[in-house]
């Protein structure tokens, strides 16, 4: 591993003098070395969490063998981590009573970099050329070597927690060698003393290091103090069991790791151990942050790993749509050195995506059985982002689809219904599950196409969420019964309540609609009479092949190329407009004004469908008529 040169100081006979041996750094790790002392420029205050996370792998070692074994040197020695500073020296010490090192820690985990990787992070550090971002450091295992970021000098005084230990000294500059000597040390663990860099002061400053332990350490399960003061105050709170929590640490928490000033309006703690261990505490937020859809939006769940902080926007912990989600997620299952790029394929976040997602949707559900106002607030704020999952998570689409809730003609502006709601309340012998895509409430209950089931009392979902159009294609069916949109051409309709006595003769029927169609010519697939209009003259519905015009509209505003499918015109022949054309179209002296009638009615229908593209010869067309309706 490294090449031992032996090279005691004093040859001659002063045998009271210790023996320090030096050894050189193999070429790789001196490569790599020179790397993190040169090339190394953001986040450098990361060493801290390395140091604080060895100190505490230390402690826990330590605090495991006392469980069984206290033939240990200083078995009574309180199990913490000390950092004291000295401003005028310019050094940080950081001290833990732990396991500590033997020589052969020394020099095979401290002298060599152990990770396969660190070859590749040596040749990827130099391709990059830039400055070098030092969350990298962890990708490769180097993490007591990120020390030399801030440090000239690093001095380890160690000594094991064996009976028969000796104590230790390590000592380098980084450069090309270190040294290890023994020395004369009673307590057991590891002293690490840093020479600070000239430029790097601010790590010698208590308020600075409070602030890093405070951010990366937090939750350490073993004390860290700075000089007197107990800096981790914060408990782990994903790491107690439920009845011990109470609900102002939970508020607390939330807040500490949400940013919010609010409660949150849940909260699920999950537990695993399996195949996959984790502990975990997740928030549901009271109100949708401003920027959620938002391309800068940082997903709000931080990962730790044995209560060290990583990385404090874990995506892939979550679905996309759960984005929303604020916590903490907390797995034995990843190394420290965890990278962003691992982190984003490896299984273990795969698993526990898997159960978390599971959890969660069943906390939903439970809301909304049990909680009926804490779903709706959860359905205001994040239900359309909820809905938007139903076309990438394929998984959990069912469970999903129960929880997706819509406006409902026989419900009050705001109330939202589910599908299963919905179906409870079908008439006898209605099959399908109506709807109407529209832009807003407002917009949906003007849609003559409604009328019809209105008048037969027949529940219209009103899907006015712009995401609506897009998730509804992929709900061809719910529970066996179809998702009809009012528009749909082929409906079919029961006759409604009103008698068919009234109507037109069949060949004046015929003769009319002709009429239309050769006036409207291939502006429209067809020209029919209507079943579903009650109040209306007329309305557009869509053809066979056609799609329901506010997804239309959506295909449009995305591809300006688009081109729509025609429409069938139907015309509502128990309207007394309808009557009046029949009868004025007897006489040919009529003849201009039935075909001015017709083109009107036809962009009037298309004016409420929101798609008249020609609103000056709409005008124009209206005015004239108006002129001869108040002739005389
Ligand atoms: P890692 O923690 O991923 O193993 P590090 O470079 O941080 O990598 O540490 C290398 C090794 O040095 C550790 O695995 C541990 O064996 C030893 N070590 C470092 N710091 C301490 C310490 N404070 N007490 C005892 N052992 C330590
Ligand atoms: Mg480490």
């Amino acid at each position: 591993m490294s090449e031992s040169t032996s090279a005691s100081e004093n040859e001659t006979s002063n045998v009271e003098t210790p023996i320090v041996e030096t050894h050189e750094f193999r070429a790789e790790m001196k490569q790599l070395l020179h790397l993190i002392i040169h090339s190394l420029y953001t986040h450098e205050e990361i060493f801290l969490r390395e140091l604080i996370s060895n100190g505490s792998d230390a402690l826990n070692k330590i605090r495991f063998r006392m469980l069984t074994d206290r033939d240990v040197v200083n078995p009574d020695a309180g199990q913490k981590i000390d950092i004291t500073l000295d401003k005028e020296a310019n050094t940080m010490t950081i001290t833990d009573s732990g396991v500590g090192m033997s020589r052969e820690d020394l020099m095979k985990r401290i002298g060599t970099v152990a990770s396969s990787g660190t070859l590749d992070f040596v040749a990827e550090m130099k391709k990059g050329g830039g400055p070098v971002d030092a969350q990298m450091i962890g990708q490769f295992g180097v993490g007591f070597y990120s020390a030399f970021m801030v440090a000239d000098l690093i001095t380890i005084d160690t000594r094991h927690a064996n009976p028969d230990s000796v104590g230790l000294r390590w000592k380098s500059d980084g450069s090309g060698s270190y040294t290890i000597e023994e020395i004369d040390r009673k307590e057991r663990g590891t002293t690490i003393v840093l020479k600070l860099k000239e430029d790097k002061k601010e790590f010698a400053e208590p308020w600075r290091i409070k602030q890093i332990i405070k951010k990366y350490s937090n939750f350490v399960d073993f004390p860290i103090f700075v000089g007197e003061e107990e800096v981790n105050t914060v408990d782990a709170l994903w790491h107690k069991s439920k009845s011990d929590i109470t609900d102002e640490q939970l508020a607390e928490f939330y807040k500490f790791v949400s940013n919010d000033w609010e409660e949150p309006l849940g909260h699920l703690q999950v537990n695993v151990e399996g195949r996959v261990s984790f502990k975990s505490m997740l928030f549901i937020p009271k109100k949708a942050p401003k920027n959620l859809y938002h391309d800068e939006y940082q997903f709000g769940v931080h990962l730790y790993s044995s209560k060290v902080f990583i990385q404090d926007d874990a995506k892939n912990l979550l679905p996309e749509w759960a984005r929303f989600i604020k916590g903490v997620v907390d797995t034995e299952d990843l190394p420290l050195n965890v990278s962003r790029e691992v982190t984003q394929s490896s299984p273990v976040f795969g698993k526990i995506k898997n159960i978390l997602t599971g959890k969660i949707l069943t906390m939903l559900k439970e809301w909304s059985v049990e909680e009926s106002d804490r779903f709706k607030t959860f359905s205001k704020e994040f239900g359309m982002l909820f809905k938007s999952g139903l076309s990438s998570d394929f998984e959990n689409r069912d469970a999903m689809i129960d929880l997706i809730r819509f406006e409902s003609s026989v419900k009050e502006a705001g109330e939202l219904v589910s599908l299963d709601q919905y179906i409870d309340r079908m008439k006898e012998g209605q099959k399908e599950i109506y709807y109407v895509l529209a832009e807003n409430r407002k917009a949906a209950e003007l849609n003559p196409n409604l009328e019809y089931f209105a008048a037969n009392d027949l529940e219209v979902l009103l899907m006015i969420e712009p995401v609506d159009s897009f998730i509804v294609p992929g709900i061809p069916t719910f529970k066996d019964h179809e998702l009809k949109s009012v528009e749909t051409a082929d409906l079919d309709l029961k006759k409604t309540k009103s008698s068919e006595k009234d109507g037109p003769s069949k060949s004046d029927v015929k003769k009319i609609l002709e009429r239309f169609k050769a006036v409207l010519g291939d502006q429209v697939e067809d020209v029919k009479s209507s079943d579903r209009l009650v109040d209306s003259a007329a309305t557009l519905v869509v053809g066979k092949s056609g799609m329901d015009s506010q997804m239309e509209r959506m295909m449009k505003m995305m591809d300006e190329n688009f081109e729509g499918a025609k429409k069938v015109l139907e015309v509502n022949l128990k309207h007394p407009l309808l009557k009046n054309l029949i009868a004025l179209s007897k006489d040919a002296e009529n003849s201009d004004l039935v075909d001015s009638a017709i083109n009107q009615l036809y962009d009037g229908a298309l004016l409420a469908d929101g798609s008249l593209t020609s609103p000056r010869e709409f005008v124009r067309r209206m005015t004239e008529l108006m002129v001869q309706a108040t002739k005389k």
